[in-house]
């Protein structure tokens, strides 16, 4: 069976080594004699996963000792509101800045749980981007200062980010470990595991550690940060093999390296904004300056040969570049696993598709 060219924007390509190691593996874990999937969560066969995968991503993320990371379940959804559960604390605001469709469902959590302000609305603006980070209206002494760093829909993407008072948060679900940056600036990332780490349903959680102490004691158990880093994420039964699939993701990246990954992320997203901006037959849908190296968003001069484009490119074996439903167009999401012949694949058959249709 031939793999196509995924260009699905989650769950999405996984190394293709990773899959193969994992598949090696299934069914007799390390001769176990039984599958991981199989194995208690507290022998020692999972144990040396759990170790690997958080070592791996304390060496990728360069963290200090002030900083801890949670493997939590539930994606990066459940993010949306154990970030103003635990830090969000009575009487204080929280500044959000809402760049799209992600940001405004983190919007909407954090208003469940207590004061947002809107420090920037960017959400509606057409060509798509994100705020400027000196453009801010911030709170002073907010709780914490929330940003999206890839809008995954729209294909807007932060490229400097703000200097905050405030505890910077941010969901990077969509371009995590796509380019170096410095942790520091942040008090919190979590990101999905589905677009650049790993399987779906699950978050890495990086968090400066004094913030967890702020989480008001009544706030359960499970969704307090606290449990996660006292008990080493294992309080209860992790989802081991997909914990086990993003150690194989985390060892790949530190194999490639960052640099690496960045390099060719930025050629690859290069190579295809260069084939959008030859013409007038396609047209970028994110402003100069804010567009993702992650997901590439564009369109054609109609609906009906957006879906005709769709349809031939399926058939050449590139899949998934369906833009999202709701904004049409067309999505090439190009996360750290997908091969730069994808990215060739795809800019011939838009020169093509463009001579014969243009
Ligand atoms: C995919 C995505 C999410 C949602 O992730 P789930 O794991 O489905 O909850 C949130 N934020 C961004 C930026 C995303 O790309």
């Amino acid at each position: 069976m031939a793999r196509v060219y995924n260009f699905n924007a989650g769950p999405a390509v996984l190394p293709l080594e990773v899959l193969e190691e994992a598949r090696e593996q299934l069914v007799d874990y390390k001769c176990s004699g039984m599958s991981l999937m199989e194995s208690s969560h507290r022998g020692k066969e999972y144990d040396a996963v759990h170790a690997e995968v958080i070592a791996n991503y304390r060496k990728l993320l360069n963290l200090s000792d002030d900083y801890a990371i949670c493997l939590v379940a539930g994606g990066a959804s459940l993010q949306f509101a154990m970030v103003p559960l635990n830090l969000l604390t009575e009487g204080q605001t929280a500044d959000y800045t809402n760049s799209g469709a992600w940001a405004s469902k983190a919007v909407k959590e954090a208003q469940l749980v207590g004061k947002v302000n809107i420090a920037a609305n960017t959400g509606k603006d057409i060509p798509t981007k994100v705020p400027a980070a000196g453009d801010l209206k911030l709170t002073k002494g907010a709780a914490y200062v929330h940003i999206t760093s890839n809008e995954t829909i729209s294909g807007a993407q932060w490229k400097e980010f703000p200097k905050t008072e405030s505890p910077l948060v941010a969901d990077m679900s969509s371009d995590i470990l796509s380019r170096p940056f410095d942790i520091n600036q942040f008090g919190l990332v979590y990101a999905g595991a589905q677009k650049n780490l790993g399987p779906s349903g699950l978050a890495l959680v990086v968090i400066r550690k004094e913030l967890a102490e702020r989480a008001p004691a009544k706030l359960n158990t499970m969704l307090k940060y606290k449990t996660y880093i006292e008990e080493n994420s294992l309080y209860n039964t992790p989802p081991c093999f997909s914990i086990y699939i993003m150690m194989l993701v985390s060892r790949w990246m530190l194999k490639t390296g960052l640099e690496n990954l960045y390099r060719r992320n930025r050629d690859k997203a290069a190579k295809i904004y260069a084939a959008i901006d030859k013409g007038g037959f396609y047209r970028g849908t994110s402003a100069p300056g804010c567009r993702s190296d992650m997901n590439i968003t564009f369109r054609l001069p109609s609906e009906a040969l957006e879906e005709q484009f769709v349809k031939e490119a399926s058939k050449l074996g590139m899949k998934g570049l369906k833009g999202h439903r709701s904004v049409g167009g067309i999505r090439a999401s190009i996360y750290n696993a997908f091969p730069p012949e994808g990215v060739d694949a795809l800019v011939s058959f838009m020169a093509e598709f463009e001579k014969k249709n243009g």
